[in-house]
């Protein structure tokens, strides 16, 4: 992954980061406010630390609305808001035993101490529930809220007071004590609160984590009361004195003042004694009762933690060692490799069923050849270097609802005689040689226009639900007709009629009805939109956002085709004009000019054109903006914002934003590094205006 990253252009990094910055916003907000997560844990501590890991590659990109600082979502509305007094952080996370490793080192260093210098950790079982923070004053139970984003939580005190194990007066001389923990639910109670839920004919819960926060988070706080929640403390907040000396201490302070303290936390010298305990509590997992979803290490000395602080977002004296995703071992009967569109060879593992994670599997991708010989991308080792192989024993990991993947092999039942699998230097499909291009980790087969097997995934692709969507016409009678020799190209689709019309009739399972309502629905896909086609043509590359963006760029295929035809000169205008459009890197253009710069591929391309009635991309003018009809163009690196949140926010406002300066162009917003078409606009007598002014004019600040 690293290696991936560091090879990333600016513009790579950039969109990867928007991306993630979206996805991770609507998974937190999903997981957080509305209790109903959209993809796994792992998954998503996944493309948190990828996104990390980016902005450590390239902190000048870092977001302004960066994911790595945010822990859980902005308070739902229904609740009032508190600030904590002191912020309420989630922990790093450490994913194996090097990570552990390498957090030690970190604060030994931190501390100046030396290597051999032994910490010591306390080491509990990490609830997985919702993190809650109750404030006493003079032993009253003064408020309880909800962790929120960190800053700012919900005020859940009423429905708080409703949990038996939240003491509503502790016996205590502190006239102030914040008490931290995990509300949570136990599995037995999750499973019959699951089934009232059933019986009354609502939506069960998806976990008992969420089980937890919905119930805590209800508006009504009868609900609250008669689902069985429980908290378990185990940090602190404000505190006017001193818990303890040592976090063990402070837990067990806790544990006398009324509280409920995990009976699993236990004191070590050693990362060998985390690593130990760690083991022993996974062990547990499934007897426990209750979910838990790693083990939390934290420096026992106070008066270390005090030293150590914090990060922008995380403590430096705490870590959670997350318990790795789903995973089951079973057989794999044998490798298949299907033939894609692009001819790309795809090797599938066949499985023996197996459940994991509650779904049964018995397929799981294999990605490439490199990959089943125990390679990344970057020649990079993965699973110690195991290649896979038909009969072995593979471990499957299953992450949300991604495709299940091959985490480990093992060797050890290996039978004799079984050997390496050796990806075809001939198609499968068609006998032709498959080649792998340099930086291809893909074995592709080199027959692009005829062999059959890319031939029929590309009109299953030309017909499909997103594509032209033909009613009638779909997988199984694409090979039929691919089979009989009718259609070898999509435009044959719109000459079956006129040329198969009585072969088709005289074919079994079609009657004159069947016959009808096909050429009927054919002949209605004649009219179609622009970004469809687009879409349709499976131009390596181009999919649905990339064909929107052309559509939305050159607004009819005359325009479009015009450009097309010039862009294999690359000092042209065309070629210049293709490139700035926000959101087409290199491949994508690159893959364009390879497409129109092949005589018979442009020929099969003008051939379908001629029998259709394409629309032309409609102008989505907002009347009322604040740039109705204006052409805007962006120039330069923008600084407080990405391009596409820039031009996200112009096209709210109505503007069309173009890739290049022309005579038509209302306004040029600029930023360093803005070359010609700033220079341009001044020639043509453009207005320009800078990042900081375009952002009061649109008023985001
Ligand atoms: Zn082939």
């Amino acid at each position: 992954m690293q290696n991936e990253i560091a090879n990333y252009s600016k513009s790579e990094a950039k969109r990867e980061l928007a991306r993630l910055s979206l996805l991770l916003k609507r998974a937190n907000q999903a997981y957080h406010r509305d209790d109903d997560p959209i993809i796994s844990d792992s998954e998503f501590d996944k493309l948190k630390a990828l996104n990390q890991e980016i902005e450590k590659h390239f902190p000048e990109l870092k977001r302004r609305d960066s994911q790595s600082q945010t822990v859980g979502a902005k308070p739902a509305r229904g609740f009032s808001k508190i600030k904590h007094s002191i912020r309420m952080l989630s922990l790093a996370n450490a994913f194996d035993e090097n990570d552990l490793i390498e957090f030690d080192i970190r604060v030994k260093k931190h501390l100046g101490l030396p290597e051999v210098h032994q910490i010591s950790y306390v080491a509990e079982p990490k609830i997985d529930g919702l993190s809650l923070s109750l404030r006493y004053e003079k032993g009253r139970l003064i408020y309880a809220v909800t962790r929120g984003d960190g800053e700012i939580g919900e005020d859940v005190t009423e429905n708080a007071r409703t949990i038996k194990s939240i003491p509503e007066m502790i016996e205590s001389d502190y006239d102030v004590l914040e008490v931290r923990g995990e509300v949570y639910i136990s599995h037995e109670d999750f499973l019959s609160l699951n089934k009232k839920q059933e019986e009354k004919g609502e939506k069960p819960f998806a976990n008992s984590r969420n089980a937890a926060a919905g119930s805590l988070r209800q508006l009504d706080n009868e609900i609250t009361k008669h689902r069985p929640l429980k908290f378990f403390a185990y940090a602190w907040g404000e505190a006017s004195k001193a818990l303890g000396q040592t976090q063990f201490a402070a837990i067990a302070k806790l544990n006398s003042l009324g509280f409920e303290t995990n009976p699993l936390t236990k004191k070590t010298n050693s990362i060998m004694g985390l690593i130990d305990h760690y083991k022993l509590i996974e062990q547990k997992r499934n007897s426990i009762g209750y979910d838990i979803d790693g083990v939390v290490y934290k420096v026992d000395d106070l008066s270390l933690q005090l030293r150590l602080g914090f990060t922008t977002s995380t403590p430096r004296w705490a870590i959670a060692h997350k318990f790795p995703a789903e995973l089951a071992w079973t057989f794999l009967k044998k490798i298949d490799l299907q033939i894609g569109r692009t001819g790309a060879l795809s090797p599938v593992a066949r499985l023996e069923p197996v459940t994991v994670g509650g779904v049964v599997v018995s397929n799981a991708t294999l990605h490439n050849e490199d990959y089943i010989a125990g390679l990344d991308s970057n020649g990079g080792i993965i699973r110690d270097g195991k290649d896979i192989r038909e009969g072995d024993w593979v471990q499957v990991y299953r992450a949300g609802d991604v495709i299940p993947k091959i985490s480990d092999v093992d060797v050890s039942k290996r039978i004799q005689v079984s050997q390496t699998f050796n990806f075809p230097i001939n198609c499968p499909s068609c006998n032709s040689s498959t080649v792998r291009e340099e930086n291809d980790a893909v074995r592709r087969c080199s027959n692009f226009f005829d062999c059959p097997a890319q031939v029929i995934e590309k009109l299953k692709h030309f017909v499909s639900r997103r594509a032209f969507d033909i009613d009638g016409l779909g997988e199984k009678q694409i090979e039929q007709f691919f089979h009989y020799k009718w259609i070898s190209e999509p435009s044959e689709i719109f000459e079956l009629e006129e040329n198969y019309l009585q072969d088709l009739l005289e074919k079994d399972g079609w009657g004159v009805r069947s016959v009808e309502n096909l050429v009927n629905s054919i002949n209605e896909k004649r009219l179609i939109s622009f970004e469809k086609l687009l879409f349709s043509l499976g131009i390596r590359h181009l999919g649905e956002g990339g064909s929107r963006l052309l559509a939305r760029h050159y607004l009819t295929w005359s325009n479009f085709s015009k450009a097309m035809e010039n862009i294999s000169n690359l000092e042209s205008d065309s070629w210049d004009d293709l490139i700035s459009i926000d959101g087409v890197g290199d491949m994508l253009a690159n893959s364009l000019m390879n497409t129109f710069n092949s005589e018979r591929q442009k020929a099969q391309i003008y051939r379908l054109v001629s029998k259709l009635n394409i629309e032309d991309q409609e102008h989505r003018i907002e009347s009322d903006g604040k740039f109705s009809g204006k052409k805007l163009v962006f120039t330069g690196t923008l600084e407080k914002m990405s391009r596409g949140e820039a031009k996200m926010h112009a096209e709210r406002l109505g503007a069309q934003v173009a890739g290049s300066v022309s005579a038509k162009t209302d306004l040029v917003i600029f930023g360093p590094g803005a070359g010609s078409k700033l220079k341009k606009a001044e020639v043509l007598g453009i207005r320009a205006i800078d990042e900081d002014e375009w952002i009061k004019l649109i008023g985001t600040e």
